[in-house]
This record gives C-alpha cells, structure tokens and sequence, in this order.
C-alpha cells in the first residue's frame, strides 16, 4: 500500500462524511474502500431479521449496485482473500460487516487503517441516526418522514413500474401487493396528560412506540409524526389486508392495559400509496379519514379510499396555501 498523506486521509474523512443519508453513506464508505486497497470487490451486509447477514451494497469495478450479490454471507466469509470488519453500534452491538475481498488479501497495515477509518464512520453513522430518531420513543421523526417520503415514493413508482416489467419489488417489497400510509392518532390524550400527569402520557408514548414495533414488519416504516400522532408505511397484499392489519393494531392497543392509566385508543386514517401520489396529497387523504374517524367515534380505523367510493367524504382538495 502506497503511504497516504495528511491531505489525502483528510480529503478521505471528508468524502466518507459529506451525506447525511444512512444509505448514501454506505456508499461513500465503499468508494473509499475502493480508493485505498483497490479490491476485486466490497460489500456491506446489514444484520437483519434472525440475526441473519443481508446484502446490502456492493462496489465491484466501480460500480455500486443493490441488488442480490450472488454469494451468501456466510458463503463469503469462508472465501480466500475476504476481510471482514463489523460495523458496530455505540452500544458495540454488531449493526452488520464490510467484507472486502482481495488477492493478496489486505495486510495488517491495511486492516488496521480500515479499521480506524471504521472508527470515524461509525461515529458519523451515529450521529446521522441520532438525528434521525426521536429520542422519546427511539422511533423515525417527522424531520425524516420528510426527508424519506419523497426518496420513498420515488422507489414506490419504480417498484409498481417493474412490476409491470415483470421485474421484482426487492427493494421495497415482494410480490404484486401495494403501499398504504396510516396516520395514527390517539384519543383524547390531552385528559391522559391532564389526568395522569405528563411523564405518565410519556410511558403511554414510550409504550405505544413498541407495540407499532411489533405489530408491523420491520421493512414497515414508523415515524413519530407530532406529539401524539404516529405515521406508518406498509406494503401489504391489498386493501383488504391494510385495513386487518391496522385494524389488528388498533385491537392490541385497545386490549393493553397501560401502568397507571389503564385503558388508551387510538384513531386511525388510511390510504393507499399510487404511483401518481405526492406527499401533500398523501397527509391529506389519511388525515381526511382521520378526521372522519375521530367524528366518528374515536377507537376505529377509517379508509379514505372506501369513505371516498361510499360518498362518505368529498375528494382530498388541495388548498391554495399547500
Ligand atoms: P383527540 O381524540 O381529538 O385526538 O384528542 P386529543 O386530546 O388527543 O387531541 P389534542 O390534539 O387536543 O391533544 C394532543 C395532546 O397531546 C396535547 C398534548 O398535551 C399531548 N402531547 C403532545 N406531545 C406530547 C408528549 O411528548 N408527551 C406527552 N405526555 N403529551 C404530549
Ligand atoms: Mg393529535
Ligand atoms: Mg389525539
């Protein structure tokens, strides 16, 4: 290896840290690899679903590509020539690996550049996560819906469009189903807080969090919207299923019985994600059926598509002012 100058290692620093999208990152991370040890290829795995290694990204002749890499993880990490680094949290629970491959494979030095470089991605990474989390329920903010949602309906149209190729949804989703947002809203939480006091309201929040963890995918996507209000993204098979499946949530939260409080419920609105959609479109067609939802009742799940076919509601208008 080449001795690298101050000027080259810091010009290196800074290209690894110029994103401040987790994915973008990654790849910034293998072009340095790329830059420093020229390998006949690198990859990140994330630990997914059973503490299992998934692909992630690769950069092979300087191409980065997300698509399936032809090996498994664990095929490649008994390979020859591959070096493996894990990518771990601030709490040194591991995140997943850069496998870097070369013939000959990297020396010591090598490594342990690799290794410090890792050091400085690692506390870029946590930084960028931080700031992409909200720190009460340790769910997405609204900050990152927003900076998500228009990266997200980009891929959701790409997604529906090779479907109709015949290609695959992997990226987002598998199979023929589609994408749905449901707002999530919980009733009358000012007289919890009034009641019970806020830290109290907090718990509900804190708790509330978890079970919207565990009651969706974690390809699904959650976010902390406001105060009280909670946004997911789901890809399900149809509408019939997004409507069980929020219906299923607002079951459980009505069933739990929270410390101290008892008994909270929730208000939800949905509505199906097209590939024609836009973000303002979108909030107001599951607000829409929010509202009704809420004038309704309260603790039900209302569909803006279904209120709208039944002439129940008026089509979403955009206002001047959106
Ligand atoms: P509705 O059924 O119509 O939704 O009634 P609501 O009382 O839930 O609605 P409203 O929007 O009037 O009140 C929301 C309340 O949520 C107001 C505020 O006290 C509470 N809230 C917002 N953020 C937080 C938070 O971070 N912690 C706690 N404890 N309460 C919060
Ligand atoms: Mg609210
Ligand atoms: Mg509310």
């Amino acid at each position: 290896m080449n001795q690298l100058s101050t000027p080259r290692i810091v010009s290196m620093i800074a290209a690894l840290t110029r994103h401040r999208d987790v994915s973008l990152l990654e790849t910034s991370l293998l072009k340095t690899v790329a830059d420093l040890f020229a390998p006949d290829w690198a990859a990140i795995f994330h630990i997914g679903d059973d503490d299992v290694p998934v692909f992630s990204t690769s950069l092979r002749e300087g191409i980065v590509s997300q698509t399936d890499f032809p090996e498994s993880f664990s095929e490649l990490i008994g390979t020859e020539g591959v070096t493996s680094f894990p990518i771990m949290s601030h709490a040194l629970k591991v995140l997943g690996y850069l496998l870097v491959h070369r013939q000959p494979q990297l020396s010591e030095e090598e490594r342990t550049l690799m290794t410090e470089l890792f050091r400085v991605y690692d506390n870029y990474l946590s930084v960028l996560r931080d700031s992409q989390v909200d720190r009460l329920t340790g769910l997405l903010n609204r900050t990152t819906f927003d900076d998500q949602l228009d990266r997200a309906l980009g891929l959701i149209r790409a997604s529906y469009q090779d479907h109709a190729g015949e290609r695959s949804k992997r990226k987002v989703g598998e199979g023929t189903g589609s994408f749905f947002m449901g707002e999530i809203d919980i009733d009358h939480f000012k007289s919890v807080n009034d009641r019970f006091g806020h830290l109290h309201g907090d718990e509900v929040l804190i708790i509330l969090a978890r079970i919207l963890q565990s009651t969706f995918r974690k390809s699904d996507l959650i976010y902390r919207f406001g105060g009280e209000e909670f946004v997911v993204i789901v890809y399900v098979d149809d509408r019939r299923d997004a409507e069980l499946t929020f219906e299923r949530l607002r079951i459980s939260i009505e069933n739990h019985v929270f410390p101290q409080v008892g008994k909270v419920t929730v208000s939800i609105g949905i509505t199906e994600i097209r590939d024609t959609s836009f973000p303002v479109e979108l909030l107001g067609h599951a607000d829409q059926a929010l509202y009704y939802a809420k004038t309704h009742g309260r603790n039900r799940v209302a569909f803006y598509e279904a209120l709208l076919a039944n002439g129940e509601i008026g089509a979403y208008q955009r206002s001047a002012k959106a």
